[in-house]
């Protein structure tokens, strides 16, 4: 399969679109002028044509969830459409350069979905530490401003302090009230007593930027694009032991292998692929054989036990430790646990123990148990869904690679004697990427 032509990039020809003027001489702003002048209900009718699913990780469709606000009429209530650019699941790093290069687009996209839902209000909810993407989109906020772009909707750029749970959509909406970023239980949902008890739409960057491609050439053409139930593009994020790590915007329904191969340059260092994280790291891993198999979209994912998730896909080669991975992944969901819970609270810390104590050598066979015995006490009892992601994504290294476990028991310590590729990924990440503005961020 030949890549797509990128549409959610398009127009940039690597680079940035961040002058107003050059936005529109590729013909910015006309799927906004398309969209106001439809009704809130056709422009609905055109995302549910176009199947466009959610890029946030729930795959929800984009269309059905506009529709479950209700109109003005029925509830006497401020509407609100909040974006979610809190990225922060280890992997993923696409919303980001989506704000850098292309955050008219992105805008566009915003002004559209507000129009849908009828609502005036917007907040962007960004990322504490994408200080770079702040200022493009507050100055390219200004651009349109000048132009009289936003009309009476006013757009409010929010920026999160640092914590992961925030990007789960109730605990978001806590945080933009000012209150501890917890998940509310549901229901009620957003749709129906959101920011404020008010209707409220939750969407994530790269959604509300495809809203804007759909937008301009018509829902059916949307959906032309992808394979069947994944329509459309996406934004994978490759990282890893790659040669060549980055955003690649590829058509839904691309080979995981070619991404890694054709896009990335294949595995760093002549080694070999050994396991492959698809979705983030809240995704079940696949290992090297299942990842030739599968192709980069819901159903194929799912099909194989895993999901696409927030398309971070993570390439580790044959040097990386699984028991470390475990540990490093672990560590990232106790310290985002919000705490509200107690099977996330002091499960993911117990989880977190028991590997570290495998990993140092001091392991053990009771440990195996005790390991599988505590996942499963946390896995479906959670509020939300960090507590199971660390079950499931440990338990996923276990189950795979059982036998990697029981070597550090068996031997007192890591087989990989300190040579485990693992140490620099899962951090932070700032890979390379094809273009100047993300590369200064
Ligand atoms: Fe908080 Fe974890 Fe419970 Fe989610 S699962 S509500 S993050 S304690």
């Amino acid at each position: 399969m030949s890549p797509t032509p990128e549409i959610v990039f398009a127009g940039t020809n690597g680079g940035s679109l961040t002058e107003i003027g050059d936005y529109e001489a590729v013909g910015g702003f006309l799927a906004l002028a398309k969209a106001r002048a439809m009704t809130p209900d056709d422009v609905i009718d055109e995302l549910n044509a176009s199947n466009l699913r959610g890029r946030g990780g729930a795959f929800f469709p984009t269309g059905r969830k506009w529709s479950f606000v209700p109109k003005p009429d029925k509830i006497d209530k401020p509407h609100y459409l909040v974006i979610n650019a809190d990225e922060s699941e280890p992997g993923t790093f696409k919303d980001r350069e989506i704000m850098l290069r292309v955050p008219f687009r992105f805008l566009e996209g915003s002004l559209i979905a507000a129009h849908a839902i009828e609502s005036k209000h917007i907040f962007i909810y960004i990322r504490g530490e994408y200080e770079a993407e702040f200022e493009v989109l507050v100055a390219a906020l200004e651009q349109m401003r000048e132009r009289n772009l936003l009309g009476d909707v006013t757009i409010v750029v929010h920026r999160g302090a640092g914590a992961y749970i925030c990007g789960e959509e109730t605990a978001l909406l806590e945080s933009l009230e000012g209150r501890r970023g917890q998940p509310r239980t549901k229901p009620p949902f957003p749709a129906i007593a959101g920011l404020y008890a008010s209707p409220t739409a939750v969407n994530n960057v790269e959604s509300i930027t495809s809203a804007t491609t759909v937008m301009e050439i018509g829902g059916a053409e949307y959906a032309k694009l992808g394979v069947e139930n994944s329509t459309g593009t996406r934004v994978f994020s490759l990282s890893g032991n790659v040669v060549s790590g980055g955003n690649y915007e590829l058509p839904h329904g691309y080979p995981l292998r070619d991404l890694i191969d054709k896009q990335g340059g294949g595995i760093a260092d002549g080694r070999a692929l050994k396991a492959v994280i698809p979705g983030g790291s809240s995704t079940v891993i696949l290992t090297a054989d299942e990842a030739n198999e599968v192709t980069l979209d819901f159903d194929s994912l799912v099909g194989a036990g895993t999901a696409i998730g927030s398309a971070a896909v993570i390439a580790l080669d044959d040097r990386c430790c699984m028991v470390q991975l475990a540990v490093r992944v672990s560590q990232f969901y106790e310290h985002e646990s919000c705490g509200k819970c107690t099977p996330c609270r002091v499960g993911t810390k117990w989880l977190t123990n028991i590997l570290q104590k495998i990993e140092d050598g001091r392991g053990t066979q009771a440990d195996m148990d005790l390991l599988v015995s505590v996942a499963e006490r946390i896995n479906g009892k959670c509020l939300c869904p960090l507590g199971d992601s660390d079950a499931i994504a440990v338990m996923s290294y276990f189950d795979k690679f059982r036998d990697e476990f029981q070597a550090h028991i068996d031997e007192g310590g890591c087989p990989f004697h300190g040579e485990s590729t693992l140490d620099h990924l899962l951090a932070p990440v700032a890979t390379h990427v094809h273009n100047e503005a993300v590369a200064h961020a």
